[in-house]
């Protein structure tokens, strides 16, 4: 495959004379990374930037456009082709390689910096693509942090948060599945299967928090899993707090507590065993809310029996059902994750009966009259019939063998801050331990604590332990016990008896200096109220 080039630098037309020039596309892009990000950049950023650039030129070369070697496309500099082995062994190893979406290589932009937000496209020009989204970037920010970068259109990728990622751990895969939301790795310039990302080109953002405290979990009865049923909760409220807590630091806080981990939501008797929505900071997730075995009360019943008594279920988020950046986000994690449960329990998503959504349910006679999710995926052009071909592609493209146990939960960051509880201090997130410890070691005062908030490394400048549980006595007469460390959580007790209690946690919060969380678990209080021992 060759690429039509326009020559404008001298130095270019030096060496390949004057007029357009055809290059093997994979000799060009030895000539475009590093002209474009720095031979010395980690192996993964390179990679990333080679994808890119090949994506970006590949679609200009199947609309028949002629290039050029400025940035008005992309820059190529014929000399560094030759001089610049790391950028061209980052070529080399994704020879091939180039970012999908569903049907075609996307447009694929990037630029210096996006000045600490990814940007939606259609904010920045006249067209939109829904791989393009608002999202805060910390690569970017801590990119500039060290050393300031002028901001470009800022949509797609950012060379400078690329590179700070990849010198920081993350792979190249990781890099492009955050600036290209929902996009997969294609091999053979896109006629060959998904590489890089698991799931068929889907990733799927797995985490758990089992609803111990719903009267469902606590009837403990079991099923022979036979399929899945879909669900979307019919609120415009896209956000996981809503619907799953207490908060494990990702969610966030629901201020009025009434998520699901409770006897009976709101008074009804309801629990499915996942949810899939946004976390607080916007990134989209799947929480497991029941062991997938676990009989849901989830589809209700019809005159032929009950889903609960085969179906695994879960809702997804709806937002106000005409956002399609967003819909297609939890579309793809919804996919991956009927991908992951048909091959933990060997089911055929595309067996009659296997997938369903809950109106289908209720057509077959199992369920109660909902018309959930089909009212939100046709607003979008999707349906279940195209919901149950995605996960049939999805697990056609990758490893055929059946999952015969639950798959390890996805490798999950360690965070560099002050305290746990306290997570405005972050310095960052790392994958890679060692890198959170050099963080660390780099800021006094630093410790590294896991995805769940587990002390796992103090750093060298920091002298005192982290936290370590204290005794306060009670000064005030009455002293409310909060759910959360602020006034701006509910009341759940209060203290009445000036006694002496053990704080086993401190956080910064509304309504006083700090809160301090009570041994017993019954919440926070404010320490305003009391003498430390
Ligand atoms: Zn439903």
């Amino acid at each position: 495959m060759n690429v039509k080039i326009r020559l404008t630098r001298p130095e270019n037309i030096a060496r390949h004379g004057a007029g357009p020039v055809e290059l093997p596309i994979e000799e060009y892009l030895c000539g475009v990374v590093p002209a474009e990000v720095y031979e010395s950049s980690a192996m993964d950023a390179l990679k990333a930037q080679a994808i890119a650039a090949r994506t970006f030129v590949l679609k200009r070369l199947l609309a028949g456009t002629i290039i050029d070697d400025t940035t008005a496309f992309q820059a190529y500099k014929a000399d560094l082709a030759t001089s610049c082995p790391r950028s061209r062994q980052a070529v080399l190893e994704t020879v091939g390689q180039v970012l999908w979406y569903t049907g075609g290589v996307i447009d694929c932009f990037y630029s210096s910096s996006n000045g600490g937000m990814t940007k939606r496209s259609g904010d920045v020009w006249s067209r939109h693509y829904p791989y393009y989204v608002n999202n805060p970037d910390p690569w970017d920010v801590a990119a500039n942090a060290e050393k300031p970068t002028k901001a470009g259109h800022g949509v797609g990728m950012s060379q400078v948060g690329a590179m700070w990622a990849a010198r920081n751990g993350t792979p190249c895969n990781d890099i492009l599945a955050f600036y290209y939301d929902g996009a997969a790795i294609l091999s053979d310039y896109g006629k060959g299967d998904a590489v890089g990302f698991p799931e068929g080109g889907s990733k799927l953002n797995l985490k758990k928090l089992i609803f111990v405290n719903n009267a469902c979990y606590k009837a403990g009865r079991t099923i022979a899993v036979k399929g899945i049923m879909v669900h979307s909760t019919g609120a415009n409220n896209p956000n996981l707090k809503r619907y799953v807590g207490p908060d494990d630091g990702l969610l966030g806080q629901n201020q009025y507590g009434n998520h699901w981990n409770q006897d009976k939501p709101g008074g009804r008797q309801v629990c499915v065993h996942g949810f899939i929505g946004k976390l607080a900071d916007s990134s989209v997730a799947t929480y497991q809310t029941l062991p997938w075995n676990h009989r849901g009360w989830h589809g209700g019943s019809g005159a032929k029996g009950s889903v609960n008594d085969t179906h695994i279920s879960f809702e997804i988020c709806e937002d106000a059902l005409t956002d399609a950046a967003y819909f297609r986000r939890v579309f793809n994690e919804a996919v991956a994750l009927c991908v992951h449960l048909c091959k933990m329990y060997n089911l055929d998503p595309m067996k009659d009966g296997v997938i369903i959504g809950h109106y289908e349910g209720y057509k077959r006679g199992l369920a109660s009259n909902h018309a959930d999710p089909g009212h939100w995926f046709g607003r979008h052009g999707e349906s279940m019939d195209s919901f149950r071909s995605a996960v049939k592609k999805g697990m056609d493209g990758s490893a055929p063998a059946p999952v015969p146990e639950p798959a390890p939960v996805p490798s999950e960051y360690y965070r560099v801050r002050t305290l746990w509880a306290d997570s405005k201090t972050q310095k960052g997130a790392y994958k890679i331990l060692a890198n959170a410890k050099k963080c660390a070691d780099d800021n006094p005062g630093y410790s590294v604590f896991d995805a769940k908030g587990v002390l796992v490394y103090t750093g060298k400048n920091t002298t005192a332990p982290v936290f370590a549980p204290y005794t306060v006595k009670v000064t005030a007469d009455s002293l409310n016990i909060r759910k959360g460390p602020g006034t701006d959580t509910a009341i759940v007790g209060a203290i009445k008896d000036k006694g002496v209690y053990t704080i086993v946690e401190e956080a910064g919060g509304p309504g006083a200096a700090r809160w301090g969380k009570l041994k017993s678990g019954a919440g926070w209080i404010s320490l305003d109220y009391t003498q430390k021992r």
